[in-house]
């Protein structure tokens, strides 16, 4: 079973408790239609605006056994509000950089 860190935008704590992307993680639908089930070792934010520490968050997942990054719908869709992260790509590529390339990265969760 793929092992998964998750990241969400920060700015959606007040209004997201984050379970739907528990419940398809745990059932494999949705961005693990093709992965499958899978195990979260980590769901954490983003740290704030702009993402920097979403680096480090990152390392220390892939530390903990994450074979993948997710960035789920509330950066890249904008869930619940429509209002997606204007720092993603810049985080994204930074994330990338540190913990390399062999990680996945799954850019959406439902
Ligand atoms: S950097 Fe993006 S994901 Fe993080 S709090 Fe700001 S808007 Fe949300």
């Amino acid at each position: 079973m793929l092992k998964v860190g998750m990241f969400r935008c920060q700015q959606t704590e007040d209004m997201c408790a984050g379970n739907t992307d528990f419940k398809i993680a745990k059932e494999g639908k949705f961005a693990f239609e093709e992965t499958g089930p899978v195990e979260v070792v980590g769901f954490v934010s983003c740290g704030g605006c702009p993402g920097k520490r979403a680096v480090m968050r990152a390392k220390t997942m892939v530390e903990r056994g994450a074979e993948a990054i997710v960035f789920v719908s509330c950066i890249t869709k904008g869930n619940p509000i429509g209002i997606s992260c204007p720092h993603y790509q810049k985080m994204k590529e930074a994330v990338i950089q540190k913990v390399g390339k062999d990680i996945k990265i799954i850019e959406w969760s439902h």
